[in-house]
């Protein structure tokens, strides 16, 4: 599942490719995805210039200076660049077609993403609006996740989860934080110290930075923008790797369920 290393890879493939650039038109195939792809759209790009691609938490957001689109990849989603006149797959719901003769295609199989259309601020957007502090901006550190956790007593491994707590971070890389962080994902988020939160919110940054260096994780069929498969899923330290030995102290990994979501963790290195 997409998170925020899979969309910033997305995100920086697609910008030197889109900024700048001339669009013909979009094409909606299947309107049906979380949310109904607006009726006006291809009326709406058709003719415009480009003029930046963003990224906030999950959400992509693709600038056209009389509004923007935001694209979100939901469960399955990957959006790449294609040559216009290729031919569409079954899943492949949406192109955004440039007058260069390329187009951004959306492929979405179970078509759980988003392609919505905003005027004005995109930020001010009923989904984007609520987002909590981006991991890499200055609002984020240890002190604000100790604050924000005192009446949490929730495990803080869902409490990571949650993106008014920290933009962008999903199950993958909350489990991976934990473990980088040495902090036992059952523990209630009120519990855990602000010096722990601090390490915790380093771990955080330091997750999503190997991932998006190795060019996002691939766990079914992400592929970033330039046609390359992700790697960092080789990378994976506990994510996905029950009962096979912690690479740092060779005690089994345990998986268990939270709220709904595989988590994975070492017994030991973990507390
Ligand atoms: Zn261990």
């Amino acid at each position: 599942m997409p998170e925020l290393p899979e969309v910033e890879t997305t995100c920086r493939g697609l910008r030197p490719h889109l900024e700048g650039a001339r669009v013909a038109t979009a094409i909606v195939r299947q309107r049906l995805l979380r949310r109904p792809v607006p009726h006006q759209l291809p009326q709406r790009v058709a003719g415009t210039t480009v003029r930046g691609v963003s990224r906030r938490g999950k959400y992509l957001l693709i600038d056209f200076g009389h509004g923007n689109l935001i694209v979100h990849l939901g469960m399955s989603g990957r959006l790449w660049l294609v040559d216009a006149a290729t031919p569409p797959q079954t899943h492949d719901h949406f192109d955004l077609v440039l007058a260069s003769g390329s187009a951004v295609r959306l492929r979405d199989p179970r078509r759980f993403g988003l392609v919505l259309w905003h005027s004005g601020d995109p930020l001010t957007h009923a989904l984007l609006r609520d987002i909590g502090p981006e991991p890499f901006g200055p609002d984020f550190d240890g002190a604000w996740l100790y604050g924000e956790t005192r009446s949490r007593s929730g495990a803080v491994k869902n409490a990571l989860m949650d993106s008014h707590l920290v933009a962008g971070v999903g199950n993958i890389y909350a489990n991976e934080a934990l473990f980088r962080a040495g902090i036992n994902p059952k523990t209630p988020a009120r519990r855990i110290g602000l010096a722990r939160y601090q390490r915790l919110a380093e771990k955080i940054r330091e997750t999503l930075s190997l991932a998006i260096d190795a060019g996002g994780s691939s766990l079914r069929d992400y592929v970033n923008s330039s046609g390359e498969a992700g790697y960092f899923q080789d990378r994976f330290m506990v994510y996905d790797r029950a009962d096979q030995p912690c690479f740092s102290c060779g005690t089994p990994i345990r998986a268990l369920r939270q709220g709904q979501r595989s988590t994975f963790y070492c017994p030991r290195c973990q507390r």
